[in-house]
């Protein structure tokens, strides 16, 4: 990090005037700059008009529901989004993924976690947009045009919408190349069916979730070494698929 980089901005969506309070206060004093917002639909208005770094999402609100305003955001903006949840409910955990949340904290939580996450996801977004539009770090390293994910021998090639496994390149079809794009993208994360259907193949695709599985088994086929025991896009039972970085 630069000294010019401008602090990372947080929106927090809280409606428990102490928790609030704890958030606003932990947050900024880690650097943050800090927006709240209390019900659903400033929650809404601020997150397009800040276009925050991170958002930390209570489930449960006043107008739009947390998980209402996820899938909406979802569908505009690429941010993180830290879900709060008040119970610990396998199934809230599920539609909050399906909805595009890309974590989860219960409560109560201790702050530390909390502050760890928000690091570990911000420090996960700034690596991808360097790897993305070849950082300043990155800079020097490589030319200006090759955006580009590599893991191993596989090359994820954006410029050339290619992909290349060792000197081999790959002959994908556009979903496949979009489908791989959006899980290497998201590495080391559990993506549901629907989440992935959502963003590769869009919102109001109504294929099925078993498009998804098809396509992951041809791009096995082309990206593993042994498609059968698949070591880079790896099953993640009863959510959907994780890739491997
Ligand atoms: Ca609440």
């Amino acid at each position: 990090m630069t000294q010019t980089e401008q602090k990372p901005t947080i929106l927090v969506v809280e409606d428990e005037p102490t928790l609030i309070d704890t958030l606003e206060y932990n947050l900024t004093r880690q650097g943050y700059a800090v927006s709240i917002a209390s019900d659903g639909f400033t929650a809404l208005e601020l997150a397009r008009s800040l276009r925050p770094d991170l958002i930390v999402l209570d489930v449960m609100l006043p107008g739009l529901d947390g998980f209402e305003i996820c899938r909406i955001l979802r569908r505009e903006m690429n941010v993180p989004i830290l879900m709060l949840t008040a119970r610990d409910d396998e199934i809230d955990k599920v539609v909050g993924l399906e909805m595009g949340a890309d974590d989860y904290l219960t409560k109560p939580f201790s702050m530390r976690e909390l502050m760890a996450r928000v690091k570990a996801h911000l420090r996960r977004v700034r690596l991808i947009r360097e790897e993305m539009e070849g950082g300043e770090a990155a800079a020097d390293d490589r030319p200006p045009t090759a955006a580009a994910l590599t893991f191993g021998s596989l090359r994820i090639d954006l410029d050339r919408r290619e992909v290349v496994v060792g000197n081999e390149v790959l002959h994908l079809k556009p979903k496949e190349f979009e489908l791989l794009h959006f899980l290497a993208r998201n590495r080391g994360m559990a993506l549901s069916r629907d989440l992935i259907l959502e963003r590769v193949w869009g919102w109001d695709f109504d294929g099925g979730s078993r498009t998804v599985d098809v396509h992951v088994r041809w791009l096995r086929e082309k990206i593993e070494d042994d498609p059968a025991n698949p070591l880079r896009i790896v099953t993640v039972r009863g959510v959907g698929y994780r890739f491997e970085g």
